[in-house]
């Protein structure tokens, strides 16, 4: 090969290279020109906003697609003390604490979905109660928080069995102080599940409630004060329905798939950030285009805005969540105004994890 063969050749390759890196820069970070994303020529979504985790956990223990979902437990004493529970679909549920360090694993089924409530009384104490959908045996596995370890205990009366587990959520309600638990599977079948003391000290349940809807879902969300259930139904958008086990098959759509909405398939995680007086903000994770849309807690969900986690602070950017969960308390410095809590469908280089990003990063207000 001579000089000038090699130097066309060397032009090629790096006009090749630039080419493939804007490419990927372009897929990496989705933007409003996605056609999905345009209608008559203008984009439906106002920009997409861009923050980054401050914080990551370690990886699950199980490879390829198996952390999922996770649920926020708010030490009462020493808020900064609070830990993070996830899913690893593959085989079990973990416990971390706000630095993302695995404080426990229990290998105990392959848990889809997890949510978590306090002030459950059990055995006369109130406990801070978790539930999650286990997919080995299409069981709820129920657990309470021991404040002292952080760590998870087994207070299964028995092992219930739900229809198929796939995405899981809790409700307590406001009006009645009745815990619940609601589980659906692939094909649009939801359960609600009344979760009360066996008067042994042990959670049992009993169902009394059924919904279908026509296609795919799974996450989902209950907002105990103004007694709503949300569910995604991945390729078509969020659902409300009221969350009393009396609340009926009546629904509203709040969002969408597709050129008429903000969200691109699939649904997946929801979460609500309590504000004060009713109000404050029901999240979506818009797995389709790797963001997150925001919208008004109260009222008609009113769209809000949609956000992406970007790389920073030396951790990945994080993309193909699945479960998602936020709180707004304050959990010390790291976390003032709260945390959100993405699963990462691709952890650069290790298993699946969580990705932690600090709220006021979210919504724009300062720290206080
Ligand atoms: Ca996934
Ligand atoms: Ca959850
Ligand atoms: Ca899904
Ligand atoms: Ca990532």
């Amino acid at each position: 090969m001579n000089k000038e063969t090699r130097k066309k050749i060397a032009t090629v390759i790096s006009i090749y290279s630039i080419l493939m890196a804007f490419s990927l820069l372009a897929a990496a970070h989705p933007t409003t020109a996605d056609p999905a994303l345009m209608r008559n020529g203008r984009s439906t979504v106002k920009p997409i906003h861009s923050v980054a985790a401050t914080v990551e956990t370690h990886p699950v223990p199980n490879a390829e697609d198996a952390a999922d979902d996770s649920a926020i437990w708010i030490d009462p004493v020493d808020a900064s003390r609070s830990a993070i529970i996830g899913t690893d679909k593959q085989g079990g549920i973990a416990v971390y604490d706000l630095a993302g360090n695995q404080i426990q694993y229990l290998p105990d089924g392959k848990m889809n979905n997890v949510d978590i409530r306090t002030g459950f009384l059990l055995g006369g104490q109130s406990v801070a109660l978790v539930a999650a959908s286990n997919r080995s045996d299409d069981t709820i596995a129920l657990y309470r928080v021991n404040p002292s370890t952080r760590m998870l205990e087994d207070v299964a009366a028995r092992r219930v069995k739900t229809v198929m587990a796939y995405g899981c959520c809790m409700y307590r309600s406001a009006k009645t102080g009745k815990f619940y638990y609601f589980v659906n599977d692939k094909f649009g079948q939801v359960e609600q599940w009344q979760l009360f003391d066996n008067g042994k000290g042990k959670v049992d349940a009993r169902r009394v409630r059924r919904l279908k809807l026509a296609t795919q879902v799974e996450g989902c969300v209950a907002d105990d004060d103004l007694g709503y259930f949300y569910i995604g139904e991945e390729n078509v958008g969020i659902w409300k329905y009221r969350a009393e086990p009396s609340g009926g098959r009546r629904r509203t759509l709040v969002d969408s798939t597709g050129p008429r909405g903000h969200l691109a398939a699939d649904v997946e995680g929801l979460t609500i950030a309590y504000g004060k007086n009713g109000k404050g903000y029901l999240i979506a994770s818009s797995q389709g285009n790797n963001s997150y849309v925001i919208y008004r807690r109260e009222g008609r969900n009113r769209y809000v805005k949609t956000f992406q986690i970007i790389a920073d602070n030396g951790i990945d950017e994080v993309g193909n969540t699945d479960g998602i969960d936020v709180t707004t308390a304050n959990l010390g410095p790291a976390f003032p105004r709260g945390v959100f809590i993405a699963q990462d469908g691709l952890n650069e280089g290790a298993n699946q994890n969580f990705k932690l990003v600090p709220w006021h990063l979210i919504t724009g207000e300062d720290q206080p």
